[in-house]
């Protein structure tokens, strides 16, 4: 059974289409990574999937269950949303003592679990500090942190890392990876392509609010394009490959480089780099946009 399966999903701002003809699954213990310049729809999808939002048409199941049945699956997903929503007149213990008496646990065992993780958190000696004086990187970790006080199947993470350094990064995500060692599925929404290609399953593009590839994060290239690409300082066009355009430099790809250089030489033009195809090219490709 899969942890989700969407179909056919449309959502509206009044007359505003942020989302249309979305599909997608995700399966048990799974990292799926949402990519998307701003404003595709990537936020939005998260909050219909984590119940905050309402679909306009198509099928959403989480754990089997339609998404209307929420209230019998919310405690088995755990959203970590953009912006920090911890309330900020209280410490960090109560913080997450009220989020898990809310998610219906009572206050001795809420309080059990929260001292637990702050505890393998190494977050302990923060308890009784007010959020308001925690580093933003700390912030983020708090939320994860409550994220995780019902022990969800299903993690949501809206931009975790943005503006993290690349320490706190890295734990962020090495907390992602042990959690899918016990079959949490995650599904998670990202600028930066080399984290989504390190971390996740699989990789969704997302581009005004239509997902336009889905797949593992090496087939995806594999499937699409050529494992080499030549970059040339001007617009060219050059029969028999794929390419594409952008800021006035043509991007080419090929398998075969020999091939490719020879045709360049007859031509008197020189490629001012050579390299391995990435996903970024890949984005760019398909959507003529820069993430
Ligand atoms: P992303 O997360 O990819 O940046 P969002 O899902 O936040 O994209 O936004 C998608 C589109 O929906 C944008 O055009 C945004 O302005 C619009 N939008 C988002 N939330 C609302 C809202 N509550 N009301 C109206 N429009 C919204």
């Amino acid at each position: 059974m899969s942890v989700i399966k969407i179909e056919s999903l449309t959502k509206y701002y009044k007359r505003l289409k942020v989302l249309e003809g979305v599909s997608f699954s995700l399966e048990e213990g799974q990292i799926l990574s949402l990519i998307g310049p701003n404003g595709s729809g990537k936020t939005t999808l998260t909050k219909i999937i984590s119940g905050f939002s309402k679909a306009d048409s198509g099928e959403i199941k989480i754990f089997g269950r339609s998404i209307d049945e929420f209230k019998k699956i919310k405690n088995k997903i755990g959203l970590v949303p953009q912006e920090n929503n911890l309330d900020q007149d209280i410490n960090v213990l109560e913080n997450l003592i009220i989020h898990s008496e809310l998610c219906g646990l009572n206050t001795k065992i809420a309080k059990e679990r929260s001292l637990n993780l702050l505890q393998k958190f190494g977050l302990d000696k923060y308890q009784h500090e007010d959020i308001r004086n925690l580093s933003g990187g700390t912030k983020r970790k708090i939320m994860l942190l409550r994220a995780l006080l019902t022990n969800p199947k299903l993690l949501i993470l809206d931009e975790p890392t943005i503006g993290l350094d690349p320490a706190i990064r890295r734990q962020f995500w090495n907390i992602v990876i042990e959690l899918k060692s016990q079959n949490v599925s995650t599904i998670f929404t990202t600028h930066y392509m080399e984290e989504a290609s390190f971390l996740a399953d699989k990789i969704a593009f997302i581009n005004n609010g239509k997902l336009i590839l889905n797949g593992k994060p090496q087939d995806l290239i594999k499937n699409m394009l050529e494992n080499f690409v030549f970059e040339m300082k001007e617009k060219i066009s050059i029969d028999g490959y794929k390419s594409y355009i952008y800021e006035d430099k043509t991007f080419i790809f090929t398998s075969n480089k020999e091939s490719l250089i020879s045709n360049l030489k007859l031509k008197k033009i020189d490629p001012s780099a050579i390299r391995e195809t990435t996903l970024d090219d890949l984005f760019l490709y398909l959507t003529g946009e820069r993430l």
